[in-house]
Formats: structure tokens, sequence, C-alpha cells
């Protein structure tokens, strides 16, 4: 069996991560590490925060021998890395969806405030021109065997090559929040081809049709590919 450690702290997504991959894999969460450091997402695009927070963490581990010491077998770290495109905000909150509220901050908004701000900023805009999408990268990379356990990051940054997975889930943004299912703007977000919310759908709607659920779809049938 493939164990991964889900590189995210937001339980949300770790939830919907495991609910989606299934009992075919094992995943460990940060739960199992709560001394890794925080990953300073500061890359331009999901793609550049995805790898970055991947590689970041599996260099981690391995510089620490954390995998020896707790006496773990992991074979990927996946990281997420996702959020919301507004058309007529030209593509904000874009890869500032989670501190969208307090973007001078370095911090992550209240969920609340980020919809909020949102709702605010398109008070203007007409049903017709409402429309986005979530979208999500994840990036696996290998965690690599014994040969360079305690090798200092310089010596192996090569080994740590991410794989890339992508999902988009398009939408129209709705006047107001509804729906108490989900998280971040699901309450404001309603799928095309549905009249309600991701928050107002639940789960297993939303994991069957969101951009999670298509990025790890691609990521599954990677596996499925790979030779036993
Ligand atoms: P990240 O953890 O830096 O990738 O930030 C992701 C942010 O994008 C979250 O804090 C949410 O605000 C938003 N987001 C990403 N995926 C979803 C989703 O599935 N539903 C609602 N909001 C999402």
């Amino acid at each position: 069996m493939t164990t991964l450690l889900i590189a995210t702290r937001n339980a949300h997504k770790v939830g919907e991560i495991q609910a989606i991959l299934g009992a075919q894999f094992r995943c460990l969460t940060l739960k199992e590490f709560p001394d890794a450091p925080a990953v300073i997402e500061d890359a331009e695009t999901f793609f550049g925060n995805a790898t970055k927070k991947a590689v970041e963490f599996a260099q981690w581990l391995v510089a620490n021998s954390k995998l020896k010491t707790q006496n773990l077998k992991l074979d990927f770290v996946l990281a997420d890395d996702s959020g919301l495109e507004v058309d007529a905000l030209n593509g904000a909150p874009g890869v500032h969806s989670a501190r969208f509220a307090a973007l001078d901050k370095n911090e992550n908004s209240e969920d609340v405030d980020n919809n909020a701000k949102l709702l605010r900023l398109l008070k203007d805009v007409s049903l017709e021109k409402r429309t986005g999408r979530f979208r999500c990268v994840i990036a696996l990379v290998p965690v690599p065997n014994g040969k360079i356990k305690g090798a200092p990051p310089v010596c192996f940054a090569d080994e740590f090559e991410a794989q890339i997975f992508d999902g988009v889930c398009e939408g129209q943004i709705q006047f107001s929040a509804s729906g108490d299912g989900g998280f971040g703007y699901d309450p404001l977000f309603v799928p095309n081809g549905f009249t309600q919310s991701f928050a107002e759908l639940g789960e297993d709607v939303k994991n069957k049709l969101s951009h999670r659920a298509k990025a790890l779809a691609k990521l599954k049938d990677y596996f499925s590919k790979l030779p036993i």
C-alpha cells in the first residue's frame, strides 16, 4: 500500500483528500510531525506554492531523519495549493485566496472575512458576469530512500522532483452565502449545472466534482499505471 504525507495544516483539505483517495492509500498528516516547519507560500502560482510545500516538507523529513526516528514508512509527500479565480476580478483572489481579506498581513484571514470582501467587491456585478472557478494543483514528491539520509538539503535538492496534477471546477459566485458544509468560499460558490452552493451540496457531491477531486483522479490514474 502506498503511504502519503498530506502536507497541509488545513483540516478541511486533509479530510477531503483522505475521503477522495479512499482506502487504497495510507495517509499520514502533519499531526504526526508537530515540529514540521511552516512553509512560506510566496510563489505567484498555485504550481509554485504546491511544489514548494511538497519539496520543503520532503527535504525536512529526510534532513532530520524523521522517518527513521519515528519508525515510519512513507513513500510520497503530497501538497495541495488551491484557490478561487473570479473573472470580474481579473482572476483574484487566486493564489491569495487564503489571505484575501488582509492581503497586507502575512497570515491567513477568517473564511467569513474573505467571503465578505468578495461579496463587497462583486456587489455591482450582475449574475451572468459572476463567473469563476476553483483551481487545485497537487504536487507529489517521492521521499528518497536511505542512501542520502542525513545529508544536508543542498546535496540532494535534485532528488526531490515533483509530479503535478491539477483540477478546475467552473461555477458562479452567488449574491449571499448559503449552507454550512465545506470551508473557505464554499458558501458562495455554485458549481456549473447546480443551483446550490458547495456548502449546501455537501461533501459527497463536492468530492465528486470539485477541483480537488479532479486533480486527485489524475493522481490515482498515475498510480494505477505505475509498475508494481
Ligand atoms: P492554500 O491552503 O494556501 O492552498 O489556500 C487555499 C485557500 O483557497 C483556502 O483557504 C480557501 O480560502 C480557498 N479554497 C481552496 N480550496 C477550496 C475549496 O475547496 N472550497 C472553498 N475554498 C477553497
